[in-house]
């Protein structure tokens, strides 16, 4: 009889989060939602708890763990309510669980993932910020506590596939010659350079291809996000900053691509659907069903590759510099983008002044080498204050 496998999922209620749980529902004789987490959202927990009694639910915010808890006991659900830090931390890390799904958005998300692979959890990691602040202090602590980390990052985990069985984090003994990294350029990429200003949040959030939280969607407008992925790409397969290109690839369709030295390249392709990712590394090394249809190639008919152009996209070029500079930058750089687009999004700066505060930011702060987790926190709060200093100047 096959056990069945008792997932944490930090971040439910999000994008990646409910996707997780689309697959967990396909697949009861395997996997069990041991415990859910969100930051505030009590209806959403609420009708999860109903669907997928968890053991735990963890609410951030103390007063919505306290409505969720009363929800629950009206309704009659065993799942025990916690809350605060401390208890996503202790669901990604208790003995009972074997997996966490790390789904949540930001540097709020770094804590209970550092949790999840000092417990020696399989990780499966979405929250590509914990890799970014933290690159090294993370890869060497995973390693230490024999944890295992597989990426739900479509591209990165696209990369896993087309990478030999086995990597052993050497491209170059694996016969790789670069990674090439696929982004769609986001809704942006054909406007003009002059309307970028006026942009919207509701029009920076309107992803052509993918359905996903306002962060990231917002990341995916500036290709931010792709600057971050390639410092992701960075720590996970060991790879030289030279050694990642990034690729425009409108369709979404290739979710990214290995060149080996012998001229071959191998891609992975998909519909744009964040549970193929999630149920490739929630069932490795078997295929499990995902509920994504199949790639209709005749419907999609053509694939197209582009250059980025660093002009329209200057985050994807600090995010390089932030990653040549290593040490404390890409922590600052990560920082000041979370301030920079809560800011856009709550319309007190404009999208072209996202790249912009970011640069100041990283040339306010001196280059520090980090050695603990504790290094990337106080990194995380300097730079964040810097950012709320360069907004309290611009009004
Ligand atoms: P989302 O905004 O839809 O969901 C975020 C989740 O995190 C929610 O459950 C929310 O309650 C929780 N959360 C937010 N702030 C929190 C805090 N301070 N403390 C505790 N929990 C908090 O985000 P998403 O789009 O699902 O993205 C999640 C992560 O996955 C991000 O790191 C993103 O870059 C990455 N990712 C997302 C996608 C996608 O398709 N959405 C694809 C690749 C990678
Ligand atoms: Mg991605």
């Amino acid at each position: 009889m096959k056990t069945i496998r008792q997932i944490t999922i930090l971040g439910s209620t999000g994008s990646v989060g409910e996707s997780t749980l689309d697959v967990i529902a396909r697949h009861p004789d395997r996997f069990r939602a041991f415990a859910l987490t969100a930051n505030n959202n009590v209806e959403k927990m609420l009708a999860q708890c109903q669907s997928f009694q968890p053991r735990f639910a963890v609410m951030l915010n103390q007063k919505s763990s306290e409505q969720l808890a009363s929800a629950i006991k009206t309704a009659n659900i065993k799942t025990e309510v916690l809350s605060g830090i401390e208890s996503l931390e202790k669901v990604a890390s208790l003995p009972e669980v074997d997996t966490v799904m790390a789904a949540i958005v930001g540097a709020a998300g770094i804590r209970p993932t550092f949790a999840a692979a000092q417990a020696g959890k399989l990780v499966l990691l979405a929250n590509k910020e914990t890799l970014v602040m933290a690159g090294h202090i993370f890869t060497d602590l995973v390693k230490k506590h024999h944890a295992t980390l597989l990426p739900i990052d479509s591209e990165h985990n696209a990369i896993y596939q087309s990478l030999p069985h086995h990597f052993n984090g050497n491209l170059a003994a694996a016969g790789v010659s670069h990674i090439l990294l696929t982004a769609s350029g986001g809704p942006f990429r054909c406007a003009s350079l002059d309307s970028l200003e006026n942009v919207t949040p509701e029009q920076a959030c309107a992803h052509p291809n993918w359905d996903m939280g306002q962060k990231i969607s917002v990341d995916s407008a500036t290709m931010m996000n792709k600057g971050l992925e390639v410092i992701e790409a960075h720590w996970l397969f060991e790879a030289p900053p030279d050694k990642i290109q990034v690729v425009i690839h409108p369709q979404s369709v290739i979710h990214s691509m290995v060149a080996y030295v012998d001229g071959s390249v191998i891609a992975q392709l998909g519909n744009p659907d964040m549970r193929t990712p999630i149920a490739h590394a929630m069932g490795y090394p078997e295929r499990i069903e995902s509920g994504v249809s199949a790639l209709d190639m005749f419907k999609i008919a053509h694939l197209d590759f582009e250059q980025p152009d660093i002009k329209r996209f200057p985050c994807l070029d600090l995010a390089y510099q932030a990653l040549h500079a290593g040490g404390n930058m890409p922590a600052v750089l990560n920082a000041a983008n979370e301030i920079a687009v809560e800011s856009f999004l709550q319309r007190r700066m404009a999208f072209t002044a996202i790249p912009t505060m970011i640069k100041h930011v990283m040339q306010t702060i001196q280059r520090e080498e980090m050695m603990t987790l504790d290094d990337v926190l106080r990194t995380d709060k300097l730079a964040r204050a810097k950012s709320h200093e360069w907004l309290a100047n611009l009004q």
